[in-house]
């Protein structure tokens, strides 16, 4: 087993994620086989119960496991499906330790840090490398060194590169080099003090990433090499990009690939990044304009969708139309519905999933818009429950519809609670969780979407569209187009309307660089088709 650990100093938010992400992308075009795994310093056993303003956005594994994002960048980069195992955090390690303490597994011992929960992390990743069939793996630490959070997780990747041995281990840390001052100079002194906290912890960086906006001179690359004790050669300035997708390329054209190679003892390959250059290419050249109106409630954070931005760059690399998302919160639309106007302008709208009272109003007049004046919309999970709400309300004349989940007195619950969330009682990880098979019907237009009437997409919803309603909504043009196998309605799309297409579960998180999401690519088209601005013939590639 051979382990590349990704730390980062200074500050969190320096893309550490992107930067693992890359070197496995790296690594993976040599076609050694990779897998990369997670460090969630944090005490909560998964992001499952957070709000996505803390971490950003909660994405969800095929196992249905809730996941950090950057498991999200990973399965982008790798263009692999990762399970749970994949992300650790400090709750799920010290629930492990305290389970076999109870069992009695350390009979006769004082359970301590170290080696009890230190031999617990060096386990799980020994566990994650071994079932991914993997050469090497990615180890990202989150978090910053030197918070007391991260200590555990350090000590043990240093005792694991004590355990394999030279030339099985290598570390990547990851800086900031800031540009201050008015004639715009790079300071290396922060640099220097997170490596000498990584030393003071026993590890010595391998390589350093500096990220910052400019590229590094060489004589701040040699500053760096000469005061944190690595070759100028390991010193790898990776500047702010137009698309994160450009950074394998960045890496590589410092010369990492080899680099790693020459640290891991694997033999040196030439890369094949296949599709992922023309993507890049088409990506860039990109032009034409669309706006796609996203209206959330965490718009202040952007994070907090990222798949779903993501999913718009993979489109703008396989169309070449450069798309531009606008972001309103529901809950200024409610107060100030002048924005209508601006989003009537849009030339497509999307209501990603989201939770409780607050913005559903906003969602819900925004819906009303992309229906009547037939503006290509695509509603995602609570975007799907919402327009099911609207419909039921300006269309079947039920003003006072809505999801239990907003108001449990509602007279007519089109959303309401799934069967079997009925009486639970713990939040974490109890939702329907995961990928579920999806039948859909034949001719319809989602089916069309996907070429496809068999598909698997991930879920996590509470709530579901109440089956008391559909023959209404049937019969008034909305039809259902997507069942889960137990029957449970899963799309429904609009009769007469350019594009107008509702689905229970996440398509977001599916979506590739090298293979965009097929609904993504149909509401850009459709956008397309509204501004008339010519569509690009290719046929694109089929996420299933
Ligand atoms: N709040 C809704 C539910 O629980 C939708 C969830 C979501 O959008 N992810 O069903």
């Amino acid at each position: 087993m051979k382990v590349l650990v990704v730390s980062g100093g200074v500050i969190s938010g320096l893309g550490k994620g992107i930067t693992t992400s890359s070197l496995g992308r790296l690594l993976k075009a040599r076609g050694i086989p990779v897998t990369i795994l997670k460090i969630d310093p944090y005490l909560n056993v998964d992001a499952g119960t957070m709000n996505p303003y803390q971490h950003g956005e909660v994405f969800v594994l095929d196992d249905g496991t809730e996941a950090d994002l950057d498991l999200g960048n990973y399965e982008r980069f790798l263009g692999q499906s990762l399970s749970g195992a994949h992300n650790l955090t400090t709750g799920k390690i010290y629930r492990a330790v305290i389970e076999k303490e109870r069992r009695g597994d350390y009979l006769g011992n004082t359970v301590q840090i170290i080696p009890h929960v230190t031999g617990e992390i060096k386990r799980a990743i020994r566990e994650v490398a071994q079932s991914a069939g993997a050469e090497v793996v990615l180890v990202e630490v989150g978090g910053t060194v030197g918070d007391i959070e991260s200590m555990p997780f350090l000590e043990a990747l240093r005792e694991l590169s004590y355990e394999l041995g030279d030339g099985h281990m290598v570390f990547v840390h990851t800086t900031l080099v800031p540009v201050v001052g008015p004639v715009g100079e790079a300071k290396t002194k922060p640099t220097q003090h997170s490596v000498r906290e990584l030393r003071a912890i026993g590890i010595r960086p391998n390589l350093i990433v500096a990220r910052g906006p400019l590229p590094l001179s060489p004589d701040i690359k040699a500053k760096i090499s000469l005061f944190c004790d690595v070759p100028p050669e390991a010193v790898i300035s990776v500047p702010d990009q137009s698309t994160v997708y450009e950074v394998p390329l960045v890496l590589e054209a410092q010369g990492v690939g080899p680099l790693l190679e020459r640290l891991l003892g694997l033999p040196e390959r030439r890369p094949d990044y296949g599709a992922w250059k023309e993507f890049l290419a088409t990506y860039r050249r990109a032009q034409g304009s669309i706006e796609i109106a996203v209206v959330g409630k965490y718009t202040e954070l952007r994070d907090a969708y990222l798949s779903h931005s993501e999913a718009f760059h993979h489109c703008q690399g396989h169309l070449g139309c450069d798309i531009r998302l606008q972001w309103y919160d529901a809950e200024d639309i409610a107060k100030n519905p002048a924005l209508l106007g601006r989003i009537e302008r849009s030339d497509g709208v999307l209501v990603p999933g989201g939770f409780g009272a607050r913005g559903v109003e906003g969602k819900v007049l925004a819906i009303e818009l992309a229906r009547t004046r037939g503006i290509p919309y695509l509603g995602v999970c609570y975007g799907f429950q919402m327009a099911a709400i609207e419909f039921a309300r300006n269309v079947l004349s039920l003003p006072g519809a809505n999801t239990t989940e907003v108001d449990a007195q509602t007279p007519d619950p089109v959303v309401c609670l799934l069967e079997q969330q009925k009486g639970l009682s713990e939040m974490g990880g109890t939702m329907r969780l995961g990928t579920q098979r999806v039948v859909l019907t034949p001719g319809s237009k989602i089916a069309q979407c996907y070429g496809a009437t068999e598909i698997w997409e991930r879920h996590r919803h509470r709530y579901e569209i109440n089956p008391a309603y559909l023959d209404r909504f049937q019969a008034h043009g909305l039809k259902i187009t997507g069942h889960a196998v137990d029957g449970r309605l899963e799309s429904f799309e609009l009769a007469n309307h350019p594009f107008f297409v509702g689905v229970q579960f996440h398509p977001e998180f599916l979506s590739r660089p090298e293979a965009p999401h097929p609904l993504y690519l149909a509401l850009v088209r459709a956008a397309l088709a509204r501004k008339e601005v010519p569509i690009p013939a290719a046929t694109p590639p089929i996420v299933s």
